[in-house]
């Protein structure tokens, strides 16, 4: 069993929403970040925050699933925290996890698990990171969470290998 085997298949309703998290990685790639992107959806359905990796000035925190716990934190009462979805182009690590977790967000849907990013990054040679690469459930068990996105993979994959200059 792996520590992703208790996620759902995100549904037809999360493509456009996965989409756009794509298209803001790739948009954070093009600006010399790294290709990650995310969006928050409150409880009617309305997209009230996104942001992408913002790491290149130096900060390794800046997320952008850590953004968003902190923007939901600042802007949302804690009762519509707890009817907001997160969508993001890669499952969250750790630290997004604990901080989606602590302000009280509610399901979180990635395209791309932080388990296909390792192989990924395992196969073309690179360092392991210095956080435990672990699942959104071994941090925030409570979270409901589907991914990843199959029909998502080669274009996330693709857009990982472009950063660590790999041909593809
Ligand atoms: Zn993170």
């Amino acid at each position: 069993m792996t520590g992703s085997a208790a996620s759902a298949t995100p549904t037809p309703d999360d493509l456009p929403y996965l989409r756009r998290c794509v298209d803001l990685a790739r948009e954070a790639l093009d600006a010399g970040d790294e290709p990650f992107g995310s969006l928050l959806l409150d409880g009617g359905g309305a997209v009230v925050f996104e942001d992408r990796n913002r790491v290149s000035g130096g900060d390794a925190t800046r997320h952008p699933e850590f953004e968003i716990a902190r923007w939901a934190a600042d802007h949302l009462a804690p009762g519509d925290r707890a009817r907001a979805t997160v969508y993001t182009s890669g499952e969250h690590c750790a630290m997004c996890s604990a901080a989606h977790a602590w302000v009280g967000l509610d399901r979180i849907v990635y395209a791309a698990s932080t388990e296909q990013l390792v192989a990924w990054h395992a196969e073309w040679g690179l360092p392991a990171a210095p956080v435990a690469p672990l699942p959104i459930t071994a941090v925030a068990p409570g979270i409901p969470v589907a991914g990843p996105e199959p029909s998502l993979a080669d274009e996330v994959r693709a857009l990982h290998a472009r950063a660590a200059g790999i041909p593809v």
